[in-house]
């Protein structure tokens, strides 16, 4: 079943990250089938290079494209199956409006009897097994092979990556640590003189530092580079989000909140140590790779929403205040001594 398979996931690039594992199995069971992503447009670049589709397509829904424009992208690739992990009411729509005959998505899916095959979501489970599970939905079992993010990149990006050191005089013997200590949501946010001084810690044993982000993170990542000194690179928004797979593979080591590039970092096997605030691994997004660690307070109020919020609904914002460098130091340590 399937000569042309649309798979819709239009929400954030964390998510889209997570759903490539899903483009793989479709790919190990669809092997000549055509298969195409619709995404955001910001998001596009993180799946571009992936080796299991066969198109990226693009829904520009903040920037205003109407449905009916993303419907006809999808029809003109006139899929024979559907497969929605996005549970919104858009995807829904854009479900039932793209001809295919089958079309998967999950139970809790807003509109969802528009799926002909619904798939129980469980809170359970991590994100990527969640999404694998829509292949319960077809006659593809998951396999363990599935089980691995792939962000890809370019030599353009690597070398992109490359020239923002060598400006910053960062030598190829050098060990970089990164910090990303920007966030969509600000309750998933640690406090920017938590990530400067784990950045200091580390200059002072001779690495280098860079401060990695979007454009959006500029403000905070020269707070960070500032506070560190000569050893950091401001480099948020230096290069293209799709060379943030490239800035990975040139990090000994990560130190992220719960956002993008965790999963980027997954995907890349990067040594990761990630601090969460208002939500927990528990919510099924944390970083499952053995190269991890993961830093986090013990407190009631945790987790207070799958995102996090804009603010801490207590005031108090514990879950980030209470979370000491010398924690997320130790974990770092504890990291690199299993690391070869
Ligand atoms: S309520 Fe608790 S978990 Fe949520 S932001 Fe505040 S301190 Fe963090």
């Amino acid at each position: 079943m399937g000569d042309s398979i649309v798979v819709v996931q239009t929400a954030f690039l964390g998510d889209v990250v997570l759903t490539t594992p899903l483009f793989r199995a479709l790919r190990r069971c669809h092997s000549t089938a055509r298969i195409a992503a619709l995404v955001t447009p910001e998001a596009a670049p993180l799946i571009e290079e992936d080796p299991h589709l066969d198109h990226v397509l693009t829904y520009d829904k903040k920037g205003g494209e109407s449905l009916r424009s993303a419907v006809a992208t999808v029809r003109a690739q006139r899929p024979d199956l559907l497969v929605s992990p996005h549970r919104s009411q858009r995807s829904a729509l854009l479900a039932i409006a793209s001809g295919a005959r089958t079309r998967v998505g999950f139970a809790d899916a807003r509109f969802r009897w528009v799926y002909n095959r619904r798939v129980p979501r469980s809170l359970e489970q991590h994100e990527v097994d969640r999404n694998l599970a829509l292949l319960g939905g077809l006659d593809c079992a998951p396999d363990a092979s599935d089980r691995w993010l792939h962000v890809g990149y370019t030599e353009r990006e690597a070398q992109a990556v490359a020239a923002v050191l060598r400006e910053a005089g960062v030598a190829e013997s050098d060990r970089v640590l990164g910090l990303c200590p920007g966030s969509v949501w600000a309750t998933k946010r640690w406090l920017p003189r938590g990530f400067a001084a784990v950045g200091q810690h580390f200059a002072a044993r001779g690495w280098r530092v860079a401060v990695l982000g979007s454009p959006g993170d500029r403000e905070v990542s020269r707070q960070v580079t500032e506070a560190i000194g000569p050893a950091a690179v401001d480099a948020a928004g230096a290069t293209p989000l799709k060379a943030l797979a490239a800035w990975m593979d040139r990090l000994a080591l990560l130190v992220s909140n719960d956002s993008a590039p965790l999963h980027v970092a997954t995907a890349r096997d990067t040594p990761t140590v990630a601090v969460f605030g208002a939500t927990t691994t528990g919510l099924g997004f944390g970083p499952f790779h053995a190269r991890s660690r993961v830093v986090e307070v013990d407190l009631p109020c945790r987790p207070c929403g799958l995102h996090g919020g804009k603010t801490c609904p207590l005031s108090h914002f514990r879950c980030m205040g209470d979370l000491s460098p010398e924690a997320v130091l130790a974990a770092c340590d504890d990291l690199l001594e299993s690391v070869p």
